[in-house]
């Protein structure tokens, strides 16, 4: 039962993109991995996707591995182009340009004890229609249409534990900045645990001018003073890894490189953000920045 609803979702599948959440189903994406090939730090393009994948479907080497969450896994291709090597010569072979991503475990709004959006927030009040174009925005199209640049913040400030400073930066958004809900759609916590903020549906509020098609990450700590844990920069590239492939993501940038009146950031973080894009096939800085087209249609009052 599991393997043909796989392959029905998969054929007509784009590319790096974790498909249809609501029924449960992800597909684990794959990219070349820029380690192996000097010029080669590209994320694998949808045509290259679709050539393996139809390899995958071709050779039976789908496995589903789990009826809940599906996973595709494309490792057999591995072996088997291991195995009877008939890539052309001259041709890489595909072993070695494939880098696994899987998506992080990512504590939900529900588990770090979110409060609801505030519609009526002074400086993000009503919905976003042509009129109020400051207002929640709700993207009706693709995401993957949408977004294009990853931006890397730092909270400045820590309080007491992750999950208690994923509450306190929301409060601090709603409170004192009067927005409708927490500004970044990921939290990154000292230890690891990577936190889900604003929804990704939903236009951020964390890189002024910018916000429209930049997904906001945040990570804990004040990096002007403290420096980034080992866990916290491991878990941040797997988060970014695995947004640049769901997202079609083309950029990374510090929130500094938007907003020159910040150093968010900070200086002990900074540094990292080079190796955060080369992992994930990314160009660094703001050259990605296009704002998806406007939408036509308001945004309808979510129902809760
Ligand atoms: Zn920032």
């Amino acid at each position: 039962m599991c393997f043909p609803f796989l392959r029905e979702v998969l054929l007509p599948l784009r590319p790096n993109v974790m498909i249809e959440p609501a029924r449960g189903v992800e597909v684990t994406g794959y990219k070349q991995n820029s380690m192996q090939k000097p010029g080669a730090n590209k994320r694998m393009n949808r045509r290259d996707f679709l050539g393996v994948a139809g390899l995958a479907v071709t050779g039976g080497s789908i496995t589903c591995l789990g009826s809940v969450l599906g996973y595709l896994s494309l490792r057999y291709i591995t072996d088997q182009t291991n195995a009877s090597d008939t890539t052309p010569s001259g041709s890489e072979s595909q072993v070695t340009l494939v880098k696994r991503i899987n998506r992080p475990p990512i504590t939900t709004r529900a588990q770090w004890g979110a409060r609801a959006p505030n519609h009526a927030a002074l400086n993000e009040a009503g919905f976003y229609n042509t009129d109020n174009v400051e207002g929640w925005r709700i993207y009706d199209a693709d995401l993957r249409e949408v977004y294009r640049t990853v931006v890397v913040h730092h909270a400045a400030l820590y309080e007491g534990d992750d999950p208690g400073t994923m509450r306190a930066i929301q409060n601090k958004h709603m409170d004192d900045r009067k927005w409708a809900d927490i500004g970044y759609h990921y939290g990154v916590g000292r230890t690891g645990q990577v936190f889900a903020g604003r929804d990704l549906n939903v236009r951020g509020t964390h890189v002024e001018t910018y916000n429209t098609g930049s997904v906001g990450v945040v990570l804990f700590g004040d990096f002007e003073k403290e420096t980034p844990t080992a866990e916290q920069i491991a878990a941040t590239r797997q988060l970014i890894d695995w947004l640049a492939l769901r997202l079609d993501l083309t950029h990374l940038a510090g929130h500094r490189d938007f907003n020159d009146f910040t150093v968010c950031p900070g200086a002990n973080l900074y540094p990292y953000l080079p190796s955060f894009a080369e992992s994930a096939g990314l160009e660094l800085g703001t050259g990605g920045y296009v704002p998806p087209p406007e939408q036509l249609t308001p945004n309808p009052s979510p129902e809760s």
